[in-house]
């Protein structure tokens, strides 16, 4: 039985098996994506220590540093299938094969999930034109034209990056203001090939075998269609609480596991850290999940001293 089953393989999932080998707990680390919403950062300014760096360059350099504990820290990548208690002794994950893994406490880093917009089109455009990630996959529309949904951190610093490569990136926003870092706000108005379509709303996705055009809901220019290639929509992650919500972890009114100073969850011997907690002002960052997670690792360790597992 392992001291510690950490589930994700993000900057949460990382920094807590770090803390938790140096503990010296045996620590199964697993997770179905390695590097997590970290992959996903183009360009990271706000993880101390480095000017610059690409989110999958930090994020390997996060999974480098986790495995370099020898045989303390278990690796695996796959989905876990089900969790379930063991009573006074620990819990079971069931992984996509079958396979079973039993450990005394818990560390959910699950992260979150990119939301979906639910418009016509979007579904079945999905692949096909529509993404979810503008600054993975804005590299394969060189020299188009693509539209950025969504006025947070995601959708302009997404609308920073395809503006590098893509002819041009048509930013639809609802609102007249971006929620984004000023940092990101100044980059997408200093490039002239980005075309603000504020105070608008994206209601449906066109195309015939891939994406052609998308339809707003008041004209832009003259015309509630925009022809393009391709529509990144950026409008926000929902947290992944599936697994926390199989132990009975309690979620806040927004639907994050609700944690305690210690990143305990409601349940004894069960903690999270990231994006996925009540934690931090729901301040979703590198900084973030890092501290959380090295908390959690922290209160593992303090429970396991006392709880005469
Ligand atoms: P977010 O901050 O929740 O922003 C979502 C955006 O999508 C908002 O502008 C919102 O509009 C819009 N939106 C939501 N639902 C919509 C709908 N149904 N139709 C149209 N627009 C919709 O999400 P995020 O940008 O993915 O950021 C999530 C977290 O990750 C944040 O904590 C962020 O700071 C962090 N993050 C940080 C960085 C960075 O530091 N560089 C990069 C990426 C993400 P309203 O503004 O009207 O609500």
């Amino acid at each position: 039985m392992f001291d510690v089953l950490i589930i994700g393989l993000g900057c949460a999932g990382y920094t807590a098996a770090i803390y938790t080998a140096r503990y010296k707990l045996k620590t199964y680390l697993i997770g179905a994506e390695e590097g997590g919403m970290g992959n996903t950062a183009a360009e990271v300014g706000n993880w101390p220590g480095n000017i610059e760096i690409k989110g999958p360059d930090l994020m390997e350099n996060f999974k480098k540093h986790a495995l370099s504990f020898g045989d303390l820290v278990t690796y695996k990548i796959s989905w876990v299938k089900d969790i379930t208690p063991i009573p006074s002794q620990g819990f079971r994950l069931t992984l996509n094969s079958g396979e079973t893994v039993e450990g005394k406490t818990i560390i959910f880093a699950t992260g979150s999930v990119k939301r979906k917009l639910g418009v016509p089109g979007e579904k079945e455009f999905s692949g096909k034109g529509v993404t979810y990630c503008a600054t993975c996959d804005a590299f394969f529309y060189k020299g188009k034209d693509v539209a950025v949904i969504g006025g947070g951190d995601s959708a302009v610093e997404g609308a920073a990056i395809a503006a590098q490569v893509a002819r041009t990136v048509y930013l639809i926003h609802r609102r007249k203001e971006f929620r984004s870092e000023p940092y990101w706000i100044d980059k997408v108005k200093s490039r002239p090939n980005i075309k603000f379509v504020l105070e608008r709303n994206m209601l449906e996705v066109i195309g015939d075998q891939k994406v052609k055009a998308v339809k707003l809901d008041k004209p832009y220019k003259g015309s509630t269609m925009l022809s393009l290639d391709g529509v990144f929509i950026e409008i926000g992650s929902d947290p992944a609480v599936d697994l926390p919500k199989k132990l009975g972890c309690t979620l806040d009114p927004i639907g994050f596991v609700k944690v305690d100073e210690a990143q305990q969850t409601s349940v004894p011997s069960v903690f999270a850290a990231g994006d996925l907690t009540s934690a931090s002002n729901h301040f979703a960052q590198f900084t973030t999940a890092a501290g959380e997670a090295a908390v959690a690792a922290n209160s593992v360790f303090n429970y396991l001293q006392t709880a005469k597992l």
